[in-house]
């Protein structure tokens, strides 16, 4: 039995309660099972970040002891944005099935999404599951990089295949990918066999084709500081109550910034403009060749700088017109890479349009630009 409670559009919250209690069914009674929530302004904002979601889920110690599942998004600055909330019994397929379930009705529809999530059976099989809506092509499963590198370390009692395969999983070009692969298989067996078995979108940037932006870890800590610290040994309602008011003041804290950003013609967030700064310092060891102007096609050969420890000494295809360049970078992050700028820098052609469009200020601001409604009359209601 669920039960959906939206009396105020700003607040969505789902209530499943059990029909049975210990096989007997009460008419007069309903048992608490689960309890899904989310907030409009989450949902609207959403629609201007990347298409990617993180889940987790925790233990609860305090008077309800379960499981908070929370689901978030990344924001133009990289930084956690809250999505959804959900309060069962345990992670299980059934609890993540309705979880993920609640996120397709009463979150977003949006195809092509990304899922990035640690390795539970639970989450993996709701993935596979058509009914819930997370199949490819409408949505894309992705593992959090550092969780597995750790499973990996437990598997096989090893510090150095945790780095290895961590370096590995962030290689962009295929050649410096197989070459790692190939180190960890000669160093440790046991480590490659595990690593084989988990195909390799899930984990290497290089197959991942841009889905996760480069997002490989969870923010998950963020989140918990942010918008939950504290909250574990609240009582139910108390808690749902708890995420509107910080998730509110998340939302205010950034508002201002990012709309000031916005109107002041800044184009990128704050993240996002440090990210260029540094590729932009290093576009300037770059030396740019026209390859073929005619098709906006260029060569740039990276230098040797005065830097310690540079390499350099590589040569790059950049291609305008697909927006690519063959470090693989803006497929990978969908930013310019320091190539890119190096050509930007030398014609003076602007760089912006490869600056993926939820990264860009006007994507910052939207985000959290929705205002939180006051009236939460709805909070004090149970089914
Ligand atoms: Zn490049």
């Amino acid at each position: 039995m669920e039960a959906l409670k939206q009396s105020n559009p700003g607040i969505v919250v789902v209530w499943k309660h059990k029909a049975l209690v210990d096989d007997v069914y009460y008419s007069n009674m309903e048992v608490f099972e689960r309890v899904f929530w989310t907030f409009g302004p989450c949902v609207e904002g959403f629609k201007h970040c990347m298409s990617v979601i993180c889940i987790d889920g925790t233990h609860l110690y305090g008077k309800f002891k379960g499981t908070l599942l929370v689901a978030t998004g990344v924001d133009a600055n990289f930084q956690v944005f809250p999505l959804a909330f959900a309060l069962v019994e345990g992670e299980n397929i059934s609890s993540w099935s309705w979880f993920l379930g609640c996120i397709r009705v009463h979150v977003t529809q949006r195809d092509g999404l990304c899922v990035i999530s640690d390795r539970h059976a639970g989450i993996i099989a709701v993935m596979n599951d058509p009914n819930v809506g997370f199949t490819e092509p409408r949505a894309y499963h992705r593992f959090y990089v550092r969780h597995l590198a750790s499973n990996l370390k437990t598997h096989v009692r090893r510090n150095d295949m945790r780095d290895m395969f961590k370096v590995a999983a962030y290689q962009r070009q295929e050649r410096k990918l197989v070459a790692d692969m190939s180190l960890i298989g000669q160093a440790c067996t046991k480590a490659i066999q595990y690593i084989v078995q988990v195909p390799l979108p899930m984990w290497s940037l290089f197959h991942d084709v841009g889905r996760r932006y480069g997002i490989c870890t969870t923010n998950f800590s963020e989140t918990f500081n942010n918008v939950l610290k504290g909250a574990r040994f609240l009582p139910i309602m108390s808690l749902v109550e708890f995420t509107f008011h910080r998730v509110n003041k998340y939302f205010t804290d950034r508002r201002e910034l990012s709309q000031t950003r916005s109107e002041q013609g800044l184009a990128y967030s704050p993240k996002v403009t440090s990210i260029m700064e540094k590729n932009i310092a290093k576009a300037r060891y770059h030396k740019v060749e026209a390859y073929n102007r005619r098709l906006h096609i260029y060569q740039v050969e990276t230098k040797r700088g005065d830097r310690i420890g540079r390499k350099g000494g590589h040569r790059h295809t950049v291609n305008f017109q697909l927006r690519t360049c063959t470090c693989n970078k803006p497929r990978i992050f969908h930013l310019p890479c320091s190539h890119v700028l190096a050509v930007c820098v030398k014609y003076s052609i602007s760089e912006r349009p490869w600056v993926d469009r939820v990264l860009q200020s006007e994507a910052y601001a939207n985000t959290y630009a929705p205002q939180f409604s006051q009236d939460r009359t709805i909070l004090g209601a149970t089914d």
